[in-house]
């Protein structure tokens, strides 16, 4: 597999999620830091929510950010107006092409969108700005009109289209099924925003990935609406280990930056969450941390030291006198094997 590009919007998709506001000092510390780790895209907010929204953009644009920095806009002139105001360079375009959010939500028609889509997209490029297309309920739209959609922001200039599943309705197969048809017919960069109402957002994203997908939104933690983005650290780590895929993030700084998300968002991680969860590469049971003294290898896929963290003996109800042995000397104790059966016989009391 080749690279896989990362777009993050922790800032604009991630602040969506009810409950959920960002001062503008934790923004930009954001910023910086998805910027850090070697994000490729950031969509830093919507300008069109004015105010403190629009300041907050402008102080990440002049960041200067090796990031590409992208703002979010409706399908109308206004808010790309304001986008290009705030100084962006970069401009994404959420255009509705289902028709339950065509007809009920804008009270619109399929060719409305066409025509205002391209009409959108020359606005941005006479104001010498890149521009990502969004089809917004694209799993739900009709997949001769999404491609027809697609092809003709595509031959306006947009530099990048987006396949939103924005009720998190796929899975891996129509995912796949429905990228790789969109693959075949358009070679402009793609980007997969999914969402995680049925648990499914990072294997949809992986799916889209394998079928030709060269950008993946996501948001650390997968901080979102309802269930969820695809979380950051999740497709990160699937792609390059289960894919093989080039991916240019420093995985080290994950513990950093999902405790800062989850500070900022007041939203704490699950322990069992995966790579990022406190509980995730901590071991108890007497026959997983026997084979892991023996070869690492046998009950962790992949070394904790690449996500920052460190592997965890813990002792309960389920240890073994090995481990119990272990973790002991690990705290520059040795223990006698009279005294390893009595911390035995306590744990499996459970007062130890
Ligand atoms: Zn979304």
């Amino acid at each position: 597999m080749g690279r896989l590009k990362l777009l993050d919007t922790t800032l604009r998709d991630g602040e969506q999620t009810p409950g959920v506001a960002f001062t503008p000092a934790q923004k930009i510390d954001l910023a910086k830091l998805l910027d850090a780790i070697g994000v490729d895209i950031i969509e830093a907010g919507i300008p069109a929510m004015g105010g403190e929204e629009m300041r907050t953009v402008s102080a990440i644009l002049d960041l200067g950010l090796g990031a590409e920095v992208l703002t979010w806009n409706r399908l109308n002139l206004k808010d790309i107006q304001q986008s290009v105001d705030c100084g962006a360079r970069h401009i994404h375009i959420a255009a509705p092409v289902s028709d339950l959010t065509i007809a009920k939500k804008i009270n619109k028609t399929r060719e409305w969108v066409i025509a205002e889509m391209q009409r959108a997209v020359a606005y941005c490029k006479d104001r010498d700005c890149s521009v990502s297309i969004g089809a917004e309920d694209a799993s739900r739209a009709d997949g001769n009109f999404l491609l027809r959609f697609y092809t003709l922001a595509a031959r306006e200039g947009a530099a990048r289209l987006r396949y939103a599943d924005t009720v998190g309705i796929q899975d891996p197969f129509t995912a796949y099924e429905a990228i790789k048809k969109i693959r075949e017919q358009i070679d402009i960069e793609l980007d997969y925003h999914g969402h995680n109402d049925f648990g499914m957002s990072t294997a949809n994203a992986y799916a889209a990935f394998k079928a030709g997908a060269d950008v993946i939104s996501c948001t650390v933690n997968g901080l979102g609406e309802r269930a969820g983005n695809t979380p950051l650290e999740e497709i990160v780590m699937a792609a390059r280990h289960l894919a093989g895929a080039e991916v240019n993030i420093d995985t080290h700084r994950f513990p950093e930056i999902s405790k800062r998300v989850a500070d900022y968002s007041r939203r704490s991680v699950h322990p069992g969450k995966a790579i990022v969860g406190a509980g995730v590469h901590a071991h108890e049971s007497g026959i997983h941390v026997d084979g892991l003294l023996k070869d690492e290898r046998m009950y962790q896929p992949y070394d904790p030291k690449e996500v920052g963290r460190v592997r965890e003996f813990v002792l309960g109800k389920s240890s073994g006198k090995k481990a119990i042995d272990h973790v002991y000397r690990m705290k520059g104790l040795t223990l006698s094997p009279h005294q390893v059966d009595a911390v035995l016989a306590k744990l499996k009391q459970g007062q130890a």
